[in-house]
């Protein structure tokens, strides 16, 4: 089965490409779905980083209270240790078990829709990789006009990624979306048809 790596900074439309190749009939494995759902109210790591960082980081609703664990998981190292310990396997299992899903019912191919694929080095094991681009002040205001972020959280949120040289030089194919939106249709057409010729 052939793996395509799907990445981009935050604000740089990757989930809007996820979307269009998804409407191509291309399978997607979602990496920030896949994140939310293991800690979904009665998911086991739920009731482990409730054990760990104290009931009050659930909602009264059952649903996880993220602001509560960042604020007492991101205080230290051994703090995001433990998080990580308890988020990370079962976030691997998750995604290994959707890949062996995708092959065991027969895709040709998977797209593996993650941002920090090349930030952990995970675009080696792909078999080719697209970075969708588009530059930092473009996403900043994007950040904000779209998704109602502060541009000071936009910043800080584009920072702590890796620099956009490093992902663009482990690209096997660059989106540009610096354009308007009717610009990526014929770009993800032209993705399609190259993933169709390579699987
Ligand atoms: P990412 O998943 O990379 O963080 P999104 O796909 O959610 O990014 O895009 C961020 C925001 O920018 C969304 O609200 C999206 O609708 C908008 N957007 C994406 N591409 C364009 C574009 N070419 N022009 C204007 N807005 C865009």
């Amino acid at each position: 089965m052939f793996k395509i790596g799907l990445t981009g900074g935050i604000g740089s439309g990757k989930t809007t490409v996820a979307d269009l190749l998804h409407s191509q009939g291309l399978k997607i494995v979602d990496a920030d779905q896949i994140a939310r759902d293991i800690v979904e109210p009665g998911a086991p790591a739920l009731a482990e980083l409730a054990q760990t960082f104290g009931a009050d980081i659930i909602h009264p609703d059952g649903t996880l209270n993220r602001a509560e664990l960042a604020a007492r998981a991101f205080v230290d190292q051994e703090h995001t240790g433990l998080l990580n310990g308890i988020t990370h396997p079962r976030i691997h299992e998750e995604t290994q078990r959707q890949f062996a899903h995708a092959e065991a019912t027969g895709e040709a191919a998977v797209v593996y829709d993650m941002p920090l694929l090349v930030d952990n080095g995970l675009h080696t094991g792909m078999d080719l990789v697209v970075v969708v681009d588009v530059d930092v002040d473009k996403r900043i205001r994007r950040l904000v006009e779209w998704r109602g972020l502060a541009e000071s959280d936009a910043r800080r949120r584009i920072d702590a990624q890796i620099d956009d040289q490093i992902r663009l030089a482990a690209a096997d194919v660059v989106i540009d979306n610096n354009g308007a939106l009717e610009a990526l249709a014929p770009q993800v057409d032209a993705l399609v048809a190259r993933i169709r010729a390579l699987s």
